[in-house]
């Protein structure tokens, strides 16, 4: 393999090495460098590429073309020297970790029910898709199973099987591929054909966490983190329910009783306020004249949908020529709604906005916005423009 440039599949802990530039062409973002062999992983099989340095220049991502490994890199390499290579490793081990967190989940989900991983995504987080579905509860006993293999520290095992060896061995992945195919094995939980780089022994991993699942096409979809990355995701998310728990006054396993309890405190809250203020409405409709060329309401404190039903009602029951309901927001200012049936509305927002310091606008049957004024300028001023039209 060495040969090949495939150094990273041997030298998996290996971050530094030196090779010769071959060659160092321009692009449109910037160079892409080939080396005579390199520890640079690219871009595939999910697994996102290295990054790090060749020389005094940044290797910004990796990929294959035509079998040849093209660093892209910030600057330019004279063909014929010899470069130092670093890759970053914190980033690599992460991937690794990663990588061989989400072939134990595969395998062991493959082996309990016989689905295949049909898509993998290895971004901020780990994204898998079956071709089958799973309940909540089969997901946590492979979560649980996935953690275990992890803690009994099993050697992953590579191989370059012989064509006939493969023609009688049952592994994932399991595709035409031309050339050598290299088998990943995790003892208990998985076999398959992987390009990428893993941890030497499952207890690199240190956790595999899913995070969430969801239906995707006649199957399920699968978040998960592993290693350090998981240990992030976990502290953050520790971190945000202790401090919802001291929000709630609630222990940190119990926050979601609270919540639901709080809701439902809620909702109870929006029942009595809704029944009360049907009950002030009733009240301002009987004290409501009928027939009235202008009907002009302040309220205050009450909800833009109360405030249109009354609107509403002042048309319909009391046969208002025009409704103007106003809300309170701030001494001097308040949110108006203005409606009529027989009246188009529109000519007279830009007099009352000049007047009452407005800003709004609407519809033929209705208007609406704000006013900055005090509440007798307001009541004067909808007289003048709207009392008599
Ligand atoms: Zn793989």
């Amino acid at each position: 393999m060495e040969e090949m440039g495939e150094r990273y599949y041997l030298h998996p802990y290996d971050y530094e090495f030196q090779a010769r530039v071959i060659e160092c062409r321009k692009t449109k973002k910037g160079w892409e460098a080939a080396l005579e062999d390199t520890l640079f992983y690219p871009e595939g099989g999910g697994q996102p590429a290295d990054t790090g340095v060749l020389g005094d220049v940044h290797v910004l991502d990796v990929h294959r073309k035509d079998d040849v490994i093209w660093h892209e890199t910030d600057g330019f390499l004279e063909a014929g020297t010899i470069v130092t290579g670093k890759i970053d490793w914190e980033r690599r081990f992460r991937h690794m970790q990663s990588h061989t967190g989400e072939h134990i989940v595969s395998g062991l989900i493959h082996r309990h029910y016989g689905y295949d991983n049909v898509g993998f995504h290895m971004g901020k987080e780990i994204q898998i898709d079956f071709n089958g579905p799973l309940t909540g509860e089969q997901i946590r006993e492979i979560e649980l199973e996935a953690n275990r293999i992890v803690m009994r520290n099993e050697a992953v095992i590579e191989t370059f099987p012989s064509a006939e060896e493969l023609a009688v061995t049952d592994y994932r992945s399991k595709k035409e591929l031309s050339g050598k195919v290299r088998l990943i094995e995790v003892p208990d939980a998985d076999l398959c054909a992987c390009c990428g780089t893993h941890v030497a022994r499952t207890g690199e991993i240190g956790i595999i966490k899913i995070l969430r699942h969801e239906k995707h096409k006649d199957g399920v979809r699968i978040y998960m983190k592993a290693g350090l990355d998981a240990l992030d995701e976990i502290m953050v998310q520790c971190d945000e329910n202790r401090k919802i728990s001291a929000e709630l006054s609630a222990e940190t396993n119990k926050t979601h009783a609270s919540v639901v309890r709080l809701k439902q405190e809620i909702e109870e809250k929006n029942r009595t306020i809704y029944a009360m203020t049907e009950m002030y409405l009733d009240t301002i409709i009987q004290e409501t004249p009928d027939n009235a060329p202008l009907v002009c309401i302040m309220l205050e404190g009450i909800s833009r949908q109360a405030l249109g039903k009354l609107a509403e009602r002042l048309l319909e029951e009391k046969h208002a020529r025009v409704a103007a309901v106003l809300n309170r927001t701030q001494e001097d200012s308040c949110t108006y709604l203005i409606c009529s049936r027989s009246v188009d509305l529109r000519s007279y927002v830009k007099p009352l906005n000049n007047a009452l310091h407005g800003r709004g606008g609407g519809k033929p049957e209705y208007i609406q916005g704000s006013f900055q004024a005090d509440e007798e300028t307001i009541r004067r001023e909808l007289q003048k423009v709207l009392g008599t039209i």
